[in-house]
C-alpha cells in the first residue's frame, strides 16, 4: 500500500511549481498517487498527467471551483475528462469573471496607496488563472508585507479592505459540471464552511442529492477529532472519504507536499474508491 496527496495546484492557478515539476516532487517525496486539482482550469492535466505516467506515480486528473450557496465552499472535482466542452466552456466565463475581479481588487489596493499593477499581478502568476495569492506575493516581494499571511489578513481575506468577491456556481450548477464531465464531485477542506454537525449534515445530505461523491476528511488543519468525524460522516452518507495537502508552495510555504495527517500522504486505495465512483 503507497500513500497519496489528492489536493495540489500547479502554475495553471495559483501554484508556484509547474505541473512536471509537482509531479516530479510527488515521486521524490514517495508518494504513490498526486491529484491535480488546479482552480478554475483543467489547463496543467495532460502535462502532470505524461510527467506522472514517466514517474510511475498514479495520477488523478482533478479541478476546484469555487461555490456559493448560503456560505461559500471548494468543490473539488476528481476523475474528470480534461478537454470536456461543457466543462472547460464554463470554466473560460468563469476566468473571464476572475479577470474583472482581480482589476477591481488592484483598484481598491491603489486606492489605498498600494503601488501595484495588474500587469505585475499577472506575470506573478505567469499562467491563464490569476487570483489572491499572485497578488499577495507581489505584496510581499514589494515590502507592503512580510508574508503572504499577512497580505491576506489586512488586505486580501473575504472581509478585508481590498476584497471583492469572485463569481461563483451554485452548488448545483458545480455538482452537475463535475458528473457531466466524468468526475467525482467532493466537497474540500469541509471546516471551512463552518457549519454545525446537523447543519453541514443536512447540507450534504442534499447535494449528495444533486450528485455529490466525495468529502474532503483530511486535510492539514483538520484536526485529529475533525477527521475522525468526518471520516464517519462520509461512511454514514457513502460518499468517499478523499484527502490533500492544498500544497501551492511559494504563496502557502507551511504546507508541504504528502504532508495530509499526521505527516503522510492518505492510502491509496481512496484513488481507487473515487476512480470507481467515477462515470
Ligand atoms: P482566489 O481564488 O483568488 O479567491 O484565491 C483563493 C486562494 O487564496 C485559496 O485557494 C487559498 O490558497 C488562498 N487564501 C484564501 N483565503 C486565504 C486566507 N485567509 N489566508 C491565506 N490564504 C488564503
Ligand atoms: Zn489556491
Ligand atoms: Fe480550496
Ligand atoms: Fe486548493
Amino acid at each position: 500500500m503507497g500513500y497519496a496527496d489528492l489536493h495540489a495546484h500547479t502554475t495553471a492557478s495559483d501554484g508556484s511549481l509547474s505541473p512536471t515539476e509537482l509531479v516530479r516532487l510527488a515521486a521524490n517525496t514517495g508518494l504513490a498517487g498526486l491529484a491535480v486539482t488546479d482552480h478554475d482550469t483543467t489547463t496543467g492535466l495532460q502535462e502532470a498527467s505524461a510527467a506522472a505516467q514517466e514517474a510511475g506515480i498514479a495520477f488523478v486528473p482533478g479541478v476546484e471551483l469555487s461555490m456559493k450557496y448560503e456560505g461559500h465552499f471548494h468543490l473539488l472535482g476528481y476523475f474528470i475528462r480534461p478537454g470536456h466542452p461543457g466543462l472547460d466552456g464554463r470554466l473560460a466565463e468563469i476566468r473571464q469573471l476572475r479577470d474583472l475581479r482581480n482589476a477591481a481588487m488592484v483598484g481598491k489596493m491603489n486606492d489605498l496607496g498600494l503601488r501595484i499593477d495588474l500587469e505585475e499581478v499577472e506575470s506573478e502568476a505567469g499562467g491563464e488563472v490569476v487570483g489572491r495569492p499572485h497578488m499577495a506575493m507581489v505584496l510581499q516581494k514589494k515590502g507592503y508585507v512580510g508574508s503572504t499571511q499577512e497580505a491576506f489578513d489586512r488586505f486580501l481575506t473575504r472581509g478585508a479592505p481590498c476584497y471583492v468577491p469572485k463569481a461563483q456556481l451554485t452548488p448545483e450548477e458545480g455538482i452537475a459540471l463535475v458528473r457531466a464531465a466524468g468526475g467525482v464531485p467532493t466537497v474540500a477542506h469541509p471546516f471551512t464552511l463552518h457549519l454545525e454537525d446537523a447543519e453541514l449534515e443536512r447540507r450534504l445530505l442534499e447535494w449528495r442529492d444533486h450528485g455529490l461523491g466525495g468529502l474532503e476528511c483530511y486535510y492539514p488543519a483538520h484536526s485529529v477529532e475533525q477527521t475522525v468525524y468526518y471520516l464517519r460522516l462520509a461512511e454514514r452518507l457513502r460518499l468517499v472519504p478523499t484527502g490533500g495537502s492544498d500544497f501551492h508552495g511559494a504563496s502557502k510555504p507551511q504546507v508541504r507536499l504528502g504532508c495530509v495527517y499526521q505527516g503522510q500522504g492518505i492510502p491509496t486505495e481512496m484513488l481507487n474508491r473515487l476512480r470507481a465512483a467515477a462515470g
